[in-house]
């Protein structure tokens, strides 16, 4: 596609959402020669960069290394004292999101988009309302994400959201984190490392439901030895503020308290204001805009990428959505989003790394055509040897036993996001049992087990 419109308010396409997917459209479609703005209501970089991804890993860094102090102990190192500065590292922290706003405006600059603040309405198939200006526009692609859902219950006022985690001005003494999910585990790794008392109320019985069964019980026990509390199969029906200590009152009748209460409960997606009703698009219950595997939605000349679609909720996936879309529709291509064997990890303390199909999935997937085998294994790293350490690394690998080849791998431990990593590359490929078997160990690691599982 080479030719640019000629009128300023008329565009090849427009973006709605200056998040990982939708910048990486832009910057493509621009690339593919189309004449592209994308809008932006609050800061360019979305979710990830701003107020999930980023932001949340530093503070797992810089928790984390609570853990590594005390291990330096077993190593010969003494300290005159430790203390840590909340206040410090959330400074910190927002200097480096600020260089990275800076880093996508400039991505996109230099590819020629054109940047608009403001909410977007969308008027029709082809206009964009922004600040009472319309902009006409062949294509209109919609990644605009999510943002966090809080149950409508009593005093939901006094939650905080992951976001006003990301930002609190004092550190908490102890916290209450509601839901079981990425988010209340990874924010129950951070606020525990850094010296707060946690308790986790989840209203299922195994935490990180949708994950392989092993995966839910080892890191329940992982966290419980590390003195979070995990109180399950209960709700909260209510929150009070009682001079700035917060008060839970659970299904059980119990009241615990609390100087913050995190609401981790899922997120959904950011469809409201958009005027999608005026165009009659097509829309699930949770407010998610349905496509079909080229992100296209029921009007033909609007697409969807991301956690507005409510699919697959990674960065990675909103990125390569982002890439497909405008190489199909501005680069001539006609392929899909691969959305198959799609690695993750949460980041909790241990961390997990999973893909592909866990035990239950593969066995029902498998029950016809030979059945599956299960590799276990669990060991202590041996950094714990000299710093005493309890923490046990789970490895668990599920392979077809039709033709041997390795469908999944669930993993806990610190290290393990690193390593899925590439497994999900031998996953992809097809690698079989046979081919881990063969590949050497590089020795003393943790990686090792997974060439050495019987
Ligand atoms: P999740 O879906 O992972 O977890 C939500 C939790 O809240 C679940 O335990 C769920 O329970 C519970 N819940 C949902 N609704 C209610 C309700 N009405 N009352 C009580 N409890 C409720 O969502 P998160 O917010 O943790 O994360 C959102 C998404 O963001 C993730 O699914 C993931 O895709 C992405 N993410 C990815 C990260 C990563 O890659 N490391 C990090 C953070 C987020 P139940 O199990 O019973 O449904």
């Amino acid at each position: 596609m080479n030719t640019k419109s000629t009128n300023k308010n008329n565009y090849d396409l427009v973006v709605l959402g200056a998040g990982s997917g939708g910048v990486r459209a832009a910057r493509v479609a621009a690339n593919h020669g189309a004449k592209v703005a994308i809008i932006e209501s609050v800061k360019v970089g979305g979710t990830c960069v701003l107020r999930g991804c980023v932001p949340k890993k530093l503070l797992v860094y810089g928790s984390q290394t609570a853990h590594e102090i005390k291990d330096a102990e077993g190593y010969g190192w003494s300290f005159d004292s430790v203390k840590h500065d909340w206040s410090k590292l959330i400074e910190a922290k927002n200097i480096e999101l600020d260089r990275l706003n800076k880093v996508y405006l400039s991505l996109l600059e230099s590819a020629g988009v054109d940047i608009i603040y403001g909410f977007a309405e969308i008027k029709g198939k082809n206009t964009v309302e922004v600040n009472g200006n319309n902009y006409s526009t062949e294509k209109i692609l919609i990644s605009v994400g999510a943002k966090p859902y809080i149950p409508n219950i009593k005093g939901r006022k006094n939650f905080i959201s992951s976001d006003d985690a990301l930002e609190l001005n004092s550190f908490p003494k102890n916290i209450i984190i509601y839901g079981g999910g990425y988010i209340s585990l990874e924010f129950a790794g951070i606020f525990s490392s850094l010296g707060s008392k946690v308790t986790i109320v989840y209203r299922g019985s195994d935490l990180l439901r949708g994950f392989d069964e092993d995966i839910s019980k080892h890191i329940s026990h992982e966290l419980k030895n590390k003195n979070i509390s995990i109180i399950t199969q209960t709700q909260i029906l209510s929150v009070s503020n009682n001079n700035n200590k917060f008060e839970a009152l659970l299904s059980n009748k119990k009241k615990i308290s609390a100087e913050q209460i995190l609401c981790a409960t899922g997120r959904i997606p950011n469809t409201e204001g958009l005027g999608l009703k005026n165009i009659g698009i097509l829309m699930g219950s949770k407010g998610e805009i349905l496509v079909n595997e080229f992100n296209c939605t029921s009007l033909q000349n609007i697409y969807a990428v991301g956690d507005v679609t409510n699919r697959i909720n990674l960065t990675p996936v909103a990125i390569a959505e982002g890439q497909c879309f405008a190489d199909n529709v501005f680069g001539n291509l006609n392929i899909p989003c691969d959305l198959k064997d799609v690695p993750s990890a949460v980041f909790s303390q241990p961390a997990i790394g999973v893909v592909g199909y866990t035990e239950d999935e593969a066995v029902n997937k498998f029950k016809n055509s030979g059945g599956v085998k299960i590799y276990k294994t669990f060991f202590k790293p041996m950094k714990q040897t000299l710093s005493g350490g309890d923490t046990n690394i789970m490895i668990k690998m599920i392979v077809s036993n039709n033709d041997d080849k390795v469908v999944g791998i669930h993993s806990i431990g610190d290290d393990m996001p690193e390593i899925i990593q590439m497994a999900a590359v031998a996953i992809k490929s097809g690698a079989k049992k046979s081919d881990f078997d063969a590949t050497m160990g590089i020795h003393p690691t943790s990686a090792e087990e997974m060439v050495t599982m019987k």
